[in-house]
């Protein structure tokens, strides 16, 4: 099904996977998907590597959860290091299999800038702008927002701009980076709807299961982790268990707010692993909006 018709039917729960590397890692996350089934989520999505590098093991991964499960799934693709007719032609062979759903991103720009003569589109609302152009309504597009804004963006009112255009190119909804303070959230939704833009804003939600890690990808990403935060989890960095538990409490208390706030749904990123997920879903299910 289409996400942009599911999102208006009500809640959403979505979950993000990888594509693995080995035969083993697609195993685990297969037991990982079937573990998160039982949520019933609304959809699923899977990542795209920088530069393509996953083209074909995200493509298989979608086929596979399209086929094996009775899931919605989503593919991500980047637009950065591919031309446009490969751009086309992956797409097209998603719709040949029957996806309906197409996060579409720019992907980060590599540092050694080798991509940049294969480009067919420089930023993502030129690929919005290319799958609305040669597959009309076919697919629901997602893009990405950034709460914080964009590493690249100057501040946060050129980040909504920039926003807006993906949106005005036809995207049908958004998931936000990760955040761990919620006003930013709410002050860009604020922002974006004073600009007119009033597609879904699904916040994007990491549980903390490894301090170190989720540092490295914050600093990386522009998500700064709140000073309260760095004090909770920062005694137990070496201490796994004790950081999944402090992790996950500090993720229910988050979540437990954006609902109260009326958000239109919550997208974790599970990192192909369901246990932070599950123990969180089990602790907010009784507040969740149920679906119409
Ligand atoms: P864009 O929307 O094109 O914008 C990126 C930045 O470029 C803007 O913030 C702005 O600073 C600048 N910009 C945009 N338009 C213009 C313009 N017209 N003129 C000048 N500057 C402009 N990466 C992956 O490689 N694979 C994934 O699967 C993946 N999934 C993601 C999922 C989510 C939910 C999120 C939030 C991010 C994901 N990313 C992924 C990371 C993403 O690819 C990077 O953040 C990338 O740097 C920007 O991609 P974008 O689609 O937001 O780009």
């Amino acid at each position: 099904m289409k996400i942009r018709d599911l999102l208006r039917k009500g809640f959403s729960i979505s979950f993000e996977f990888f594509p693995p590397k080995t035969e083993e890692g697609e195993e685990e996350l297969f037991e990982t998907i079937r573990n998160l089934q039982s949520i019933n989520p609304t959809f699923v999505s899977v990542t795209y590597g920088a530069g393509g590098s996953t083209r074909e093991k995200t493509r298989r991964v979608v086929e596979r959860i399209h086929r094996e499960t009775s899931l919605t799934v989503m593919a991500h693709l980047t637009c950065i290091a591919h031309t446009e007719e490969e751009l086309t032609e992956i797409l097209r062979g998603y719709r040949e299999i029957g996806i309906e759903n197409i996060l579409a991103l720019r992907g980060d720009r590599p540092k050694d800038n080798s991509a940049t003569e294969k480009r067919g589109c420089q930023y993502a609302y030129q690929l919005v702008r290319l799958i609305r152009t040669k597959f009309g309504d076919h697919f629901s597009v997602g893009v990405a927002s950034y709460p914080e804004g964009h590493p690249e963006s100057p501040n946060l009112e050129w980040e909504v701009r920039y926003f807006k255009m993906k949106v005005e190119e036809g995207a049908d909804f958004s998931i936000t980076q990760m955040f761990f303070d919620n006003s930013y959230y709410y002050r860009f939704v604020e922002l974006c709807r004073k600009e007119g833009i009033d597609i879904p804003i699904i916040p994007g939600i990491m549980p903390i299961t490894n301090f170190r890690q989720i540092q490295r990808f914050a600093s990386m990403c522009g998500a700064s982790i709140p000073h309260h935060v760095v004090q909770r989890l920062e005694p137990y960095a070496h201490l796994p268990q004790e950081t999944m538990k402090v992790g996950v409490e500090l993720a229910i208390k988050q979540c437990e707010d954006l609902i109260e706030n009326g958000v239109p749904g919550l997208h974790f990123y599970t990192l192909n692993k369901s246990k932070a997920t599950l123990l969180i879903y089990d602790a907010i299910k009784d507040r969740v909006p149920t679906k119409i």
